[in-house]
């Protein structure tokens, strides 16, 4: 029977006041305590226990019944962010990448820094169009010659409001709703899947399951899934599923074969992107529960980019790993653009699955004794 729509639109509305705030937070990779203590404030009357590692990851535990197998969803925190290097003496700043930005969306946009005073807004400048010549002026402008100015004229004037070597800085883009469940702003990959982490907690609230929960908020994933694959190794979960965006082309411009995944038509299970091959009894489980309950899906192959799902499955000797993922398009540009019902679907997805598992059923995804 499909998913009501009244049940989907709640869901869908919820996930939405939960993005606003999230995107509009600032959680550049290593410095996630701003986006972590709005999750924290989320779960908590939904798990039995709360911690946060060494790593930063936000780990909230759901215990089910007796003798139940172990399932950890991870969604990342972090957002791909600026890096300042040096503090030029007219009060100008260089900086590095910290995850992967492109150039491309760089120029011209406002950024806010992560101070030890607070938050400072700046604009990345650039040499001014009229003094380029007509072959710059056709270029994407290069890391080298981007800078951040904050309004100060001088080093010292920098210094005093708070800005060192190393502050990280974020897009600033203000998130908002477009036509309808279409929504748009900054970071929603993968604050989307933190919200469809949150939902999914809410959901099995009301419900009894032999599966405990691990909730993991995990830290510096776009620097190189750092957070999910500590968190893997001392969760030592079952089932590993991560929670992100995808790629969705279905755009103008893009023909029908390279579009990957599209807004609206439902969650995407992940086949297969650079870091991950889904075992198929696992991608076969997570479609079972799909049909079962009526939930609208895509599967997803790419061959650029990766999630936590790739460092979770090569935890210690290797754990049953699957991902489920939201079609996002403009992927870490200031405007990346998503429909909340897909992020719905996927948070009623997670919750029956959480729902239905056991522990027999999830050793059957691991591998076969054939002697002995
Ligand atoms: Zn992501």
């Amino acid at each position: 029977m499909p998913v009501s729509e009244e049940l989907i639109s709640k869901v869908a509305e919820e996930v939405g006041q939960l993005l606003k705030e999230l995107s509009d937070s600032a959680g550049p990779s290593g410095m996630e305590e701003e986006v972590r203590d709005i999750i924290a404030r989320e779960v908590k009357d939904y798990v039995d226990r709360l911690e946060v590692d060494a790593l930063g990851n936000l780990i909230g535990i759901k215990r089910g019944t007796e003798g139940g197998p172990k399932i950890m969803i991870a969604s990342h925190m972090d957002e791909v962010g600026l890096i300042i290097t040096y503090i030029g003496k007219d009060g100008f700043l260089k900086f590095t990448k910290v995850g992967g930005v492109s150039e491309r969306y760089l120029n011209a946009q406002r950024v806010v820094i992560k101070t030890r005073k607070g938050k400072v807004l700046g604009v990345i400048g650039s040499k001014p169009v009229h003094l380029l010549k007509p072959e710059e002026a056709q270029k994407v402008s290069p890391l080298e010659e981007l800078f951040i100015d904050v309004g100060a004229s001088s080093e010292e004037e920098v210094k005093k409001m708070g800005i060192r070597v190393g502050d990280r800085a974020v897009l600033d883009r203000e998130f908002k709703r477009m036509n309808g469940y279409v929504v748009t702003g900054k970071a929603l990959d993968d604050r989307v899947g933190c919200a469809v982490l949150i939902e999914t907690l809410k959901l099995l609230s009301e419900k009894d399951h032999n599966a405990t929960v691990y909730a993991v908020a995990t830290s510096q994933e776009e620097v190189g899934l750092r957070g999910a694959r500590v968190a893997a190794f001392r969760i030592k979960p079952d089932l590993g599923i991560a929670v992100d965006v995808t790629i969705a082309n279905d755009v103008a411009g893009v023909s029908e074969s390279d579009r990957v995944t599209r807004l609206g038509k439902g969650p995407a299970i992940k086949v297969m992107d650079s870091g991950l091959l889904v075992s198929p009894r696992v991608q076969e489980y997570i479609i079972e529960v799909a049909e079962r309950e009526g939930i609208p899906y895509q599967l997803e192959v790419i061959s650029k980019g990766s999630t936590d799902a790739a460092a979770i499955q090569l935890t210690r000797e290797g754990i049953v790993t699957g991902a489920v993922s939201i079609p996002t398009r403009y992927l870490h540009s200031p405007v990346e653009t998503l429909n909340l019902k897909d992020a719905a679907y996927a948070s009623i997805l997670l919750s029956k699955l959480i729902e239905r598992a056991n522990k027999k059923d999830l050793e059957k995804l691991k591998g076969d004794i054939l002697k002995g």
